[in-house]
């Protein structure tokens, strides 16, 4: 059994929540679903998320265009959502900033549940939350009480409710954990997490070119890229799966036939993936992962040295190097690092 979560973009709109559909039914497994609420439809749109944080604080433009949105969705995919809307249209601005907040994420599970013509299930009645964390036990015991029964259900991410019954959200980007949590609760075989990109990145594409798909990445080096700030996954959302033994595949939804990224207990970053972060202190830290760092140490070296960039410090473990270079020095560092141990390599491996 596997259980999906579709990020925002890939729900913007009623062609994603059918892009959607379809890849759930392309394989029976996929049997529980988790959503985010629909985000940016193009470059300058806004997130239905942060429309509703502006709606529970009394705009009622931002309140308009959430309830424009979800209609005009409805009517394209011929789903009947009148009744939840105006509930909504008059809950959103009374009841509080978190409430409003998850009203993306029930109404676009409400949205696909219908289309798909499975169950919705609630995630305030499956997922409790103290202060933005998810208490495990007793969300796990619930989701697994109320999802075991069934064989299809689609579930809002982002929310739970805390012990007196109140919904209370996770941090943004939470609905990635309310996902993990789902599929360890019910031991699922995988994790898909179906985004708009097809997979981690040798380095951000931002900062490097030539970045190529990195094919597979441990538990622990998805932890240090989160750490080091890289917005792949939310942290929070790594360790339910990896301790129930859980893989993560990483999925492009506009792409579903790409393999994407697969994140497993020992599988280490098979092609070298690097990111950076500036420190407090004025200088930078960068990280390469790679299962065969200390191999890494000698050509990493030779080329800052023939770029001119002297790293203050370097320490490599199994599966990492951490080099510290001055802040200045980072998107040069990065580049001549995916370089040296990234496009040369594949160059090599190539010819
Ligand atoms: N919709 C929420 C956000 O924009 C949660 C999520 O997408 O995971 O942060």
């Amino acid at each position: 059994m596997i259980v999906c979560k579709f990020g925002g973009t890939s729900l913007a709109d009623a062609t994603g929540i059918r892009r959607a559909a379809a890849i759930v039914r392309a394989d029976s497994a996929r049997r529980f679903v988790v959503v985010s609420a629909p985000g940016k439809r193009f470059a300058g749109d806004e997130k239905i998320t942060d429309l509703l944080l502006r709606a529970a604080q009394g705009d009622g433009e931002a309140l308009r265009a959430v309830l424009a949105r979800f209609q005009e969705m409805a009517r394209r995919l011929g789903v009947e959502m009148d009744g939840e809307l105006r509930r909504a249209a008059a809950e959103i601005p009374a009841r509080g900033a978190e409430y409003a907040a998850s009203r993306g994420e029930y109404l676009c599970a409400i949205l696909l549940a219908k289309y798909l013509r499975w169950e919705f299930v609630d995630a305030a009645e499956v997922i409790r939350l103290r202060d933005g964390r998810a208490e495990l036990q007793p969300s796990y015991d619930c989701l697994l009480r109320r999802l075991k029964p069934l064989k299809n259900a689609v579930l809002p991410g982002f929310y739970g409710a805390d012990g007196e019954g109140r919904v209370r959200t996770f941090p943004r980007g939470g609905s990635d954990i309310s996902g993990a949590l789902v599929a360890a609760a019910l031991g699922a075989r995988l994790y898909e997490n179906w985004t708009d990109v097809d997979g981690l990145m040798s380095a951000d594409p931002q900062l490097v070119k030539d970045t190529v798909r990195v094919p597979a990445v441990s538990y622990r080096q998805m932890r240090l890229l989160g750490a080091m700030g890289a917005q792949v996954l939310h942290p929070d959302s790594l360790l339910p799966v990896m301790n129930a033994g859980i893989p993560t595949a990483l999925k492009n939804s506009f792409h579903p036939e790409r393999p994407g990224t697969r994140i497993d207990t020992d599988a280490g970053a098979n092609i070298p993936c690097l990111t950076g972060r500036a420190l407090q202190s004025g200088a930078a830290l960068v990280a390469v992962l790679s299962p065969n760092a200390m191999a890494l140490c000698g050509p990493a070296l030779e080329a800052l040295r023939a770029a001119g960039i002297r790293p203050r410090s370097l320490e490599a473990r199994n599966d990492r190097l951490l080099l510290r270079v001055r802040g200045r020095c980072l998107p040069e560092t990065l580049r001549t690092l995916h370089r040296a141990l990234v496009e040369e390599k594949r160059a090599r491996d190539a010819g």
